[in-house]
């Protein structure tokens, strides 16, 4: 259990709390929204803020509409491994790019934008779905002394999982903000994530533990 008087040490990264993440979106995930004041809530208690943008080209290769014949939600293999196949979501300049108009951007230190080369996906905060093409945020966060790295936002299963994996393996210390966050559960993939978040230590927090 981490010590929430950490939170002014650490950063909080908010994954893409997007329009086409929420409902009426794109790529709506349930109930996404529901993370909004919450993140809102507990932004200010981090030392550093830094939310991500899924921005996509309206050609992205991880679109189901890219490859001729395929359905959404099925899986290719691209040079990278396994991929799915998502509906057009994110693309960079519409509307379902944007952030959630309830979602409070001033207290962001960075905006960190993600999956912008049409090649190849981009799932984590720090690093491309081929896992060698860093974000640059490690670095961001060791420039600035970080060691403690808080997560929220959507989906817990996809693009939070795959952050909480890679700052792991990158070294920080990793708390996931279980409310603040909502899945897409996709065949069982929920589980599957909370359950390699737990193997690889993430601590597991709700709001109410340390932002009454
Ligand atoms: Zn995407």
């Amino acid at each position: 259990m981490p010590d929430p008087a950490d939170t002014s040490a650490a950063t909080l990264v908010v994954v893409d709390v997007q329009n086409d993440f929420c409902p009426g979106g794109a790529l709506a995930v349930a109930d996404g929204d529901a993370v909004v004041p919450l993140v809102n809530r507990i932004a200010r208690r981090f030392g550093v803020r830094v939310y991500t943008q899924d921005w996509h080209a309206a050609d992205h290769r991880s679109f189901a509409s890219s490859h001729p014949g395929a359905s959404p939600f099925s899986t290719t293999e691209m040079s990278y491994g396994m991929q799915v196949l998502w509906p057009d979501h994110c693309v960079q300049g519409t509307p379902g790019a944007e952030f959630h108009p309830g979602l409070d951007l001033e207290p962001a230190d960075l905006i960190l934008r993600k999956g912008f080369r049409p090649h190849v996906d981009s799932y984590s905060a720090f690093y491309e779905n081929d896992r060698v093409t860093p974000t640059g945020l490690a670095g961001y966060l060791r420039e600035r002394g970080i060691a403690s790295v808080w997560l929220a936002g959507l989906a817990t299963d996809f693009c939070v999982h795959y952050s909480a994996l890679d700052a792991v393996r990158l070294g920080f210390r990793v708390t996931l903000v279980e409310d603040a966050c909502r899945e897409i559960d996709l065949d069982g993939s929920h589980a599957a994530a909370l359950a390699a978040m737990g193997e690889a230590g993430v601590a597991f927090v709700r709001t109410a533990e340390f932002a009454a």
